[in-house]
């Protein structure tokens, strides 16, 4: 008899579902980016238990119509995208259509959701752990969409006592990615709470619809930081890489246009003046095309520039990259954190010649070496 046979599809769906959810930032994130893909411009998230017990996050946005209940938390089921190639001009956050389908099988897990604003009339929608509908009854509720998120991890008993342990960690880790897309998302009222167990809802923070990018950091972060910060506008143009190697370097290079080697960096970054600016590191924001990101290189490029003009001080920076789509793979890891950029040696290049001048532009301000 052979011995190598299919896993049990039950059993590969919770297997990879703990890839996609990874952990309390992972809920939030594809949340909250689901409200933003639906076009939402109020976004609530409201914590009990630092998340704990349960995360909450309610849109306005567009809602979900009825035909689609029946498959809105089927695995690989999306309405962002079709096939491989759409991923190139992908203007959404969402594309594999896995975050709810993970997070049924990791979780307690329902979501009311209205279409109409007269509405009153609401749908409330619970799901078995393989994402398929099991109850779908009329509650009243709000135009658009509120998902909720209890005991997270039940089924994972390592995984919750982790959650257990670390939630202090986990929590700020999360209320710093609120942050980034608070600040980014221009448009779009956010506003985060949190309530500990026998205690009072509290407010975390909250930002407006009609902001500008400056007012949210300002609202986030606070007046004080913004005197200190410098604006970044910096565009950078990138050398055609010298003989490219390989087959699949040279099709990229005759395909890609002149767009997809300029690249414009847009956002604040403080000042490196001595005695201003003074900022925790977790401060430090990347997007890509507003994408919040982690970006380790470029991070790690900035952070250099910024050392050479300041020993004593971490920056802030809040850096969008703004790009052609065809720069970069954002299909990289299950839980879509990392992203790829391509002909990131360039890009690293041009980026710190670039931060260098504007620096050197700066008044007051000499490189160290040169002191
Ligand atoms: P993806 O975002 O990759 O499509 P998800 O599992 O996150 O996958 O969501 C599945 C689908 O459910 C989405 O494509 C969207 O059509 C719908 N959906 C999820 N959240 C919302 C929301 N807040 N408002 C409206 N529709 C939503
Ligand atoms: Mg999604």
């Amino acid at each position: 008899m052979a011995t190598i046979k299919a896993i049990e599809g039950r059993s590969v769906h919770q297997i990879q579902s703990g890839q996609v959810i990874v952990d309390l930032v992972s809920v939030v994130k594809e949340l909250v980016e689901n409200s933003l893909d639906a076009g939402a411009t109020s976004v609530e998230i409201r914590f009990k238990n630092q998340g704990l017990d349960s995360i909450e996050v309610q849109d306005n946005g567009k809602g979900i119509p009825p035909e689609d209940f029946d498959t809105v938390a089927l695995k690989h089921y999306t309405s962002k995208l079709s096939t491989y190639e759409d991923l190139t001009s992908l203007d959404t956050f969402g594309f594999r259509g896995e975050a709810l389908s993970s997070l049924c099988a990791l979780s307690k897990f329902y979501i009311t959701t209205a279409r109409t604003e007269d509405g009153a009339v609401g749908r409330k929608l619970e799901f078995e752990i393989s994402g398929k509908l099991k109850s779908n009854s009329v509650v009243s509720a709000q135009k658009g969409t509120t998902v909720s998120v209890e005991d997270l991890f039940c089924n994972l008993p390592v995984r919750r006592k982790e959650l257990e342990k670390n939630v202090k960690r986990e929590y700020n880790k999360v209320i710093a990615h609120l942050h980034a897309y608070a600040c980014i998302s221009v448009g779009v009222r956010f506003a985060v709470t949190n309530q500990m167990p026998k205690a009072k809802k509290m407010t975390v923070f909250s930002t407006k619809s009609n902001a500008t990018t400056k007012e949210n950091i300002t609202n986030v972060f606070g007046a004080k930081t913004l005197v200190a910060l410098l604006k970044l506008e910096l565009r950078l143009e990138m050398e055609p890489s010298s003989g490219p190697s390989t087959q699949s370097a040279r099709n990229w290079s005759t395909q890609t246009s002149d767009r997809s080697r300029k690249v414009q960096v847009q956002g604040y970054i403080s000042k490196p003046v001595f005695g201003e600016g003074r900022q925790a590191p977790d401060r430090q924001m990347f997007f890509v095309n507003s994408r919040p990101c982690g970006l380790p290189q470029v991070t790690k490029a900035v952070n250099e520039v910024y050392r050479s003009f300041n020993v004593s001080q971490m920056p802030f920076v809040f850096a969008n990259l703004v790009m052609d789509t065809n720069a970069y793979d954002v299909n990289v890891s299950p839980d879509k954190r990392s992203i790829m950029l391509h002909d990131q040696t360039a890009l690293l290049e041009s980026l710190k010649a670039s931060l260098t001048e504007l620096f050197e532009q700066t008044e007051q301000t000499v490189p160290l070496q040169s002191r």
